[in-house]
């Protein structure tokens, strides 16, 4: 097969990350955590033309699934004074857990199907339909079973994480907290800035007076010159009357 191009295709990347509010639902704590996503997008520049185009509509793609994703987004974050997983985040994880489960048995599906059709079992189901249809039943059922059975392990209530990990939680600080570390950010800014604000000020003033001094050397050599110009008339004058 010979691929003929017929135009470039752009690829977009964005990272981006969002503060998300909880509120504890068994000690009434407020904290927050940050939810981190990606986005990605496609772009095509037909015949090679419009490479700008392109990708600026891959990363406007790109950050459109981001803010969707970010919208959606919901972590594993316990509470920082309590440690409790709200429900609606345990039951985030279950649904992907469900989620993968799912993409995983329609990957095992296609085996499934061949090897029924192809006469594995054929000694106990010899009508080939029947046979794929209790294949196709018979792993459906043992992947919703599975499915089911490590949705209900992961309980980080009960310290069950599998199928994920301790450290994969996101990390969570009380609301309190972070609005003092807010503050104390705001304060080394408001200084950060009056510093500057004052070097300006010490800059200028140098400046000025700097200028002053030349200005006043620029004069004195002006009154200098005038004066000697002076003496010079001066002593052009007496000449004549020697
Ligand atoms: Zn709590």
């Amino acid at each position: 097969m010979v691929l003929i191009p017929i135009g470039t295709s752009h690829s977009a990347s964005i990272e981006g990350m969002r503060l998300k509010e909880v509120c504890c639902e068994r000690c009434r704590c407020e904290y927050i955590y940050f939810a981190q996503r990606t986005g990605q997008g496609q772009g095509f520049a037909p015949l090679f033309l419009f490479q700008g185009a392109a990708e600026n509509s891959a990363e406007k793609a790109a950050y459109e699934r981001l803010q969707k994703a970010l919208d959606k987004a919901v972590d594993i974050a316990p509470c920082p004074q309590c440690g409790r997983v709200k429900e609606f985040m345990v039951r985030a994880k279950r649904v992907a857990i469900w989620q993968v489960t799912a993409a995983a048995a329609f990957v095992f599906l296609l085996p499934v199907l061949l090897f029924s059709a192809f006469g594995v079992g054929k000694s106990y189901v010899p009508d080939t339909v029947s046979r794929v249809a209790i294949g196709t039943v018979m792993e459906v059922v043992l992947m919703a079973a599975v499915g089911a059975a490590v949705a209900m392990v992961f309980s980080p209530n009960d310290g069950r994480y599998f199928p994920f990990f301790r450290k994969s939680f996101q990390p969570t600080v009380t609301a309190e907290d972070y609005r003092a570390q807010l503050a104390v950010e705001h304060e080394q800014q408001q200084q950060e800035l009056a510093e500057r604000a004052e070097q300006m000020r010490q800059n200028k003033e140098r400046m000025e007076a700097e200028n002053s001094v030349k200005r006043e050397r620029a004069k004195a050599r002006k009154e200098e010159e005038a004066r000697k110009m002076a003496e010079r008339a001066k002593g052009s004058n007496r000449r004549p009357q020697v």
